[in-house]
């Protein structure tokens, strides 16, 4: 058996000319084929009409433009849309383009399922299928900023070149699990041969893998997110297995280490589950616990899904642990519910493997 080709979607633009130098063509030709990928969209070697049709020939010979598709998406009464994204091999992930005010952000999955198994998310129940590679990650934003060029969202300012304004790394799976793929995503979609995108307009979430946030911050100046989701041990170790490793404070410190820039916080990510972490008493742990970091926390009330044991709190237990917060100086936002009529909110990613159903 031969190894599959390689796709040139993986490769961000340094690797890309390393690759066509290894085939004997001057490494520019790595730029242009670069730009072809994700400036012009091209999936075809056919389509890149500047190239010389032997380069093209010897490109196909050796890689691919293997990538993800859309194979449907879902509209939502609020705006939001769900891309079921299928891979390559015929494993779906999702991503969740949320149009706001002046904002249009797309949240991208990273892994099939997640390894993490957090008791209150629905991918945690799926288990790690596998990681994405880059440019399946990359390829997610590709897939919105086509369906956006053909469906514009009303009333939304328009950029033609790059509709989608901004990048969460919050859809299914643990980013910093993935973190070789991850970090390549980031370079093929910050190059600005490529999609430009500013590193401050993505945002990675993670629940808090101490040594990869320390290497994303020695790396590349994206913004993060941290699932703390509890004011203690005690309660984040029974909802989240992952502080069995990592400990509240060696995650708060980890924050605290995190280069920051002049301008830039972190964000504290606290999912509200009823009667588990959501009394007042925890509002006053939490606002102790990160009165070091400089940070805003951001306040989800908890999404149902099947067989969770979990509920929602009320509206008004909700306004007054926010409210409670404040009291004590800190910054708090509470996540507006988006998409939930599609089963798009934040924790609802989850997908019966298609395998298992399909008749073979
Ligand atoms: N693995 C990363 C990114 C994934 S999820 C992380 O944990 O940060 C994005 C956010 O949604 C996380 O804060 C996650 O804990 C939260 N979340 C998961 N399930 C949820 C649910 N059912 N309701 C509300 N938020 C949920």
């Amino acid at each position: 058996m031969t190894a599959p080709l390689p796709s040139l979607l993986d490769l961000p633009r340094e690797d890309l000319r390393a690759f066509v130098k290894g085939l004997g063509e001057p490494a520019y030709r790595g730029d242009q084929v670069f730009r072809w990928i994700w400036k012009r969209g091209a999936r075809a070697f056919d389509a890149m009409s500047d190239l010389p049709a032997a380069l093209r020939a010897k490109l196909a010979a050796a890689a691919t433009l293997a990538g993800p598709s859309a194979a449907s998406i879902a509209a939502s009464r609020d705006g939001t849309r769900k891309f079921l994204v299928r891979l390559p091999d015929g494993k779906d992930v999702e991503s969740v383009l949320i149009p706001e005010d002046r904002r249009m952000t797309l949240c991208v999955s990273s892994q099939v399922g997640c390894a993490l198994a957090c008791a209150f998310c629905a991918t945690g129940t799926m288990g790690l299928k596998r990681h994405l590679s880059p440019g399946e990650i990359a390829g997610q934003v590709s897939l919105a900023h086509e369906e956006l060029r053909e469906r514009p969202h009303d009333g939304h300012p328009e950029d033609r070149d790059r509709p989608v304004t901004n990048l969460v790394y919050m859809g299914m799976g643990e980013p910093l699990h993935n973190y070789d793929h991850v970090l390549a995503s980031l370079r093929i979609l910050t190059d600005e041969q490529g999609l430009s995108y500013p590193a401050r307009r993505i945002t990675v979430s993670t629940v808090g893998l101490v040594p990869q946030m320390a290497a994303l911050g020695e790396a590349i100046p994206v913004n993060l997110a941290v699932s703390l989701h509890a004011p203690n041990d005690a309660v984040r170790g029974s909802i989240m297995p992952v502080n069995r490793r990592f400990a509240l404070r060696d995650v708060i410190g980890a924050c605290m280490a995190f280069p920051l820039g002049t301008r830039r916080r972190i964000t504290f990510e606290y999912v509200l589950l009823a009667g588990v972490n959501d009394r007042p008493e925890h509002a006053d742990e939490l606002a102790r616990a990160i009165s070091d970091v400089r940070c805003k926390v951001n306040l989800i009330p908890w999404n149902e899904h099947d067989g969770a044991p979990f509920r929602r709190p009320s509206a008004r237990d909700v306004t007054a642990f926010a409210a409670r917060l404040e009291a004590a100086g800190v910054d708090v936002t509470v996540r507006r519910t988006r998409g939930r009529d599609i089963d798009a909110a934040c924790g609802q990613l989850a997908l019966r493997a298609r395998d298992d159903v399909r008749p073979s």
